[in-house]
C-alpha cells in the first residue's frame, strides 16, 4: 500500500533528501470511515443526523465511539447506547475529535513499523494529549480540542519513522530526549522534523486549521502573525510536550526543570499548579489509553520521577564534592611538587657550585667567581689574594691506606679550612687535591698570616687508621694583587696571571721541602 522511495544518487543533504522523497502517499492514511466523519464535521452546517448515519454505517467505529464515550475520560453520567445518542451527546466537534483520536490509532497497524513498540509510542502521544488536556482545565481552555492537539502533534514522527523505517533505530534517542534537542537530532537522523511532517499529514487528512496550525507550529511560538485563538493551541501543545517529558526524558531533573519554567513562562502557572498536573498525569494517561482502548504500561507516578532527579542531584553533588577534593588534592600535590622542586632546584645548584665529596666550591663556580671578584676589587680599590693549597705525598697517602682514607683526608682538609677561614673567603676543590683559595680585601701580610694559620690547622689534623696516626701537610704558593680593570678581557688576564704566579710559589714550596707558605710578588 506504501512506496517507500530511495533518495536520489544526487542527492547529498538529508534534508532535501527527505523533503525531496517524503510524499503524501508515503504518510499513514486514516482509515476510511473516520476520515468521513473528520471531514462531514470540518462542514459547520453539517446535521447530526448526518453525523450519526456515517458512524452508524460502520459498526467497527460504532463500537469504538459508543465504548469511549462511556469510559471515565467522559465521565457522562448516563451510559449512551447509540450512534445518534453519542452524536447529540458529543456535539460535532467532540465527535470530530474523537473520530480522529481513533483513525490516528487505527492509521498504523501494531507491528507496521518493524523495531517500533507502538506501545512506547502511544505512551508519549497519550502523555501529551493528556497532559494538555489537564493543562486546558488550569488555563480554560476546551479540553477535549487540547486532548487531540496532544494526541496529534507529534504524530508527524510516527509518520517518519514509517515512511523511513531504515531510520528507526534513532526511535529510543528521540523518546528520551528533551522536546528542544529532539527535533534537532530529527534533523539530524531523518533530515526533517516532525512538525513539517504533521503539516503535510494535517494537508493529506484534510484536518481542519484549528488543528493543523498547532501540529504544525508548536516549535515556531515566535512566529508573527499567528491568530491568538491558534498561537493559544500552539502554547498548549509546546506546554504538552513539556509535561510528556517529564516522564519520558531520561534527564528528568532538566525536564523537571524546563517544564516548570516553561509553564510559567507560557500560562503563568506555579510550581505548584505545574507539580499538581505532573501529579495527576500518570492516572489520565491510564485513563485515556483505556478509553482509546491503546495498551501502555504502568506509568511511573511523579513521585519515581522526583526520586531519579534527586537521585541525580545527590549524583551531582558528590561529583561536585568529588571535584572539590579532588581539586584540593591536586593543589596540595602541586604545592608538595613546588616545595620539592625547590628542593631540587637548590640541590642542583649544589650539584652545579658545590663540590661533592668536600662540599669546598667546584672548579666550574670558582672560574665563575674569581673574575668576579677581580672586578669587584678593581672597583673599591682593596688587595685580594689568592692561595694554592696542595696536600703533600698525598699519593703515599691513598697508597698506603687507600683511596677511602684519602677521601676522609680531604673531606677533613676541606672542614679544616671552612674553620679556619671566614666565610667571605671562598675555598674551591679545583682538582683531585689542589685547593685554591680566594682572601678578599686581604693583603700579603693579613694573607701570609691567614694562610700560616691554614697550615697549622692541617697539621694539627689528628687523622688516623686502627694502627697509627696519618700525619698530613700542604704545601702552599700565593700572590696579591690590586689594581685597576677595565675590560672582560684584562680581568681574565689578571687571573690567569694570578693562578700562575700562585701556582709557582707552591712549586718553590714543594721545592724548599713542603709543609710551608710561599708568597710571591704580584708582577704583570
Ligand atoms: P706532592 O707532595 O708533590 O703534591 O705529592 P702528591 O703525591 O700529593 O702529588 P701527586 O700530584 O703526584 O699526587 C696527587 C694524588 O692525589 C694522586 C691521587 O691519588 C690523589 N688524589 C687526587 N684526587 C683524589 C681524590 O679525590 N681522592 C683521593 N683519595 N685521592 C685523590
Ligand atoms: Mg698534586
Ligand atoms: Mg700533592
Amino acid at each position: 500500500m506504501v512506496t517507500r522511495s530511495s533518495a536520489p544518487a544526487d542527492t547529498k543533504s538529508p534534508t532535501a533528501d527527505a523533503l525531496r522523497t517524503l510524499k503524501p502517499a508515503d504518510l499513514p492514511a486514516p482509515p476510511q470511515a473516520s476520515a468521513r466523519i473528520v471531514q462531514a464535521c470540518s462542514d459547520p452546517g453539517v446535521s447530526a443526523q448526518a453525523l450519526a448515519r456515517i458512524v452508524a454505517s460502520d459498526p467497527v467505529l460504532t463500537a469504538e465511539l459508543l465504548r469511549t464515550v462511556n469510559s471515565a475520560l467522559f465521565g457522562l453520567s448516563r451510559e449512551v447506547t447509540s450512534a445518534t445518542h453519542a452524536v447529540s451527546c458529543l456535539g460535532n466537534r467532540a465527535l470530530r475529535n474523537l473520530a480522529l483520536c481513533l483513525a490516528v490509532r487505527d492509521a498504523v497497524k501494531p507491528g507496521a513499523i518493524p523495531g517500533i513498540d507502538m506501545r512506547e509510542y502511544w505512551e508519549e502521544a497519550l502523555r501529551r494529549a493528556a497532559g494538555a488536556r489537564l493543562l486546558a482545565a488550569a488555563v480554560e481552555y476546551d479540553a477535549d480540542q487540547a486532548f487531540t492537539i496532544g494526541l496529534l502533534q507529534d504524530f508527524g514522527l510516527l509518520a517518519m519513522l514509517f515512511a523511513m523505517p531504515d531510520r528507526v533505530q534513532h526511535w529510543h534517542t528521540l523518546r528520551t530526549a528533551l522536546p528542544t534537542a529532539r527535533r534537532a537530532l530529527e534533523r539530524e537522523h531523518f533530515g526533517i522534523t516532525h512538525d513539517k511532517v504533521g503539516l503535510m499529514l494535517a494537508k493529506s487528512w484534510a484536518l481542519p486549521t484549528a488543528l493543523a496550525i498547532p501540529m504544525a507550529s508548536h516549535h515556531s511560538l515566535d512566529a508573527d502573525g499567528l491568530p491568538e485563538a491558534h498561537m493559544r493551541s500552539c502554547r498548549i501543545a509546546a506546554a504538552a510536550d513539556w509535561l510528556a517529558a517529564v516522564y519520558a526524558a531520561s534527564d528528568k531533573k532538566t525536564a523537571i526543570d524546563r517544564c516548570r519554567a516553561r509553564l510559567d513562562e507560557l500560562f503563568g502557572l506555579s510550581t505548584d499548579q505545574v507539580d499538581a498536573i505532573l501529579d495527576e498525569l500518570p492516572g489520565r494517561v491510564e485513563e485515556a489509553a483505556g478509553a482509546l482502548g491503546l495498551r501502555v504500561k504502568e506509568q511511573p507516578r511523579l513521585a519515581d520521577v522526583m526520586r531519579d532527579a534527586n537521585k541525580r542531584l545527590v549524583e551531582e553533588n558528590m561529583d561536585y564534592q568529588e571535584l572539590t577534593r579532588r581539586l584540593e588534592r591536586t593543589i596540595a600535590e602541586k604545592e608538595r611538587l613546588a616545595e620539592q622542586l625547590k628542593e631540587a632546584l637548590k640541590e642542583l645548584e649544589m650539584l652545579a657550585y658545590y663540590d661533592s665529596l668536600t662540599n669546598l666550591v667546584n672548579r666550574r663556580r670558582f672560574q665563575e667567581v674569581f673574575p668576579a671578584e677581580i672586578a669587584r676589587h678593581a672597583r673599591n680599590g682593596k688587595a685580594i689574594s689568592l692561595v694554592m693549597v696542595d696536600l703533600d705525598k698525598f699519593k703515599s697517602v691513598n697508597d698506603n691506606y687507600g683511596h677511602p682514607f684519602g677521601d676522609t683526608v680531604l673531606e677533613a682538609v676541606a672542614q679544616a679550612l671552612r674553620d679556619t677561614l671566614c666565610t667571605t673567603d671562598i675555598k674551591a676543590r679545583i682538582g683531585g687535591e689542589e685547593m685554591v683559595l680566594i682572601l678578599p680585601e686581604t693583603d700579603e701580610a693579613d694573607g701570609v698570616a691567614t694562610t700560616e694559620r691554614v697550615r697549622e690547622a692541617i697539621e694539627a689534623l689528628e687523622l688516623s687508621t686502627p694502627t697509627r696516626r696519618v700525619p698530613i701537610t700542604a704545601s702552599f704558593g700565593a700572590v696579591t694583587w690590586s689594581g685597576t680593570v677595565r675590560t672582560r678581557e684584562e680581568i681574565a688576564v689578571i687571573c690567569k696571571r694570578m693562578m700562575d704566579i700562585a701556582d709557582e710559589g707552591l712549586y718553590k714550596a714543594k721545592e724548599n721541602g713542603r709543609n710551608q707558605v710561599q708568597w710571591l710578588e704580584w708582577s704583570a
